[in-house]
């Protein structure tokens, strides 16, 4: 049969990326398995760390986030994938509520600082001052400090709804990922 009628979908442009958490919930997208295949074939990776590109496009259908604000480099980037991204997905209980990475709001940042980079520390103990990202005074949600279209809790949120939110992101619905996720699981 000939297929010279039939015109290719258009793909909806990704982009991924993680600031304050583990990258489990990326390991969650990759989960999907062989229909990673089948998405292929309707979305288009333009950045991610799972893919090779290093500069984020100016223009984006959709921009996922895992991980939590705390950096000034989080807070940077959380502000241009909201500038270049039509919507904004935070991907699981880290960017939706902090989660892990807040635990720290709890005590002063210079405490946290002096824990990790001295108290128990026996070769040279010093507190970073280049290289690493100055960690903000808090924790914060991505909606915290940008707006965000859809939130998918889980630590981390299962293959399946991930594959749920693209799913329906592809065929130009706004997903309701609350039947298809819960925190913490
Ligand atoms: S939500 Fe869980 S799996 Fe995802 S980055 Fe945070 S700790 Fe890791």
């Amino acid at each position: 049969m000939s297929t010279d009628h039939m015109s290719t979908p258009t793909k909806i442009r990704v982009a991924t990326t993680w600031l304050d958490g583990c990258s489990g919930c990326h390991m969650s997208f990759l989960d999907m398995d062989e229909r990673l295949i089948a998405l292929a074939e309707r979305i288009e990776i333009v950045y991610s760390p799972l893919v090779d590109t290093k500069e984020l496009p100016e223009q984006v259908d959709v921009g996922i986030l895992e991980g939590s604000i705390s950096s000034e480099d989080d807070l940077e980037k959380a502000k241009t994938f909201r500038k270049r991204c039509k919507l904004l997905v935070s991907l699981g209980d880290c960017a939706v509520n902090g989660n892990v990475p807040s635990m720290r709001n709890h005590f002063k940042l210079a405490d946290v600082m002096d824990r990790a980079y001295r108290e128990n520390v026996t070769l040279q103990p010093q507190i970073p001052t280049r290289e690493v990202p100055a960690l903000l005074g808090t924790v914060k949600p991505i909606h915290g400090v940008v707006p965000v279209d859809i939130f998918v809790p889980g630590c981390p949120p299962r293959a399946d709804a991930i594959w749920h939110v693209l799913s329906e992101l592809i065929e130009g619905r706004i997903p309701d990922p609350s039947q298809v996720t819960r925190f913490g699981a």
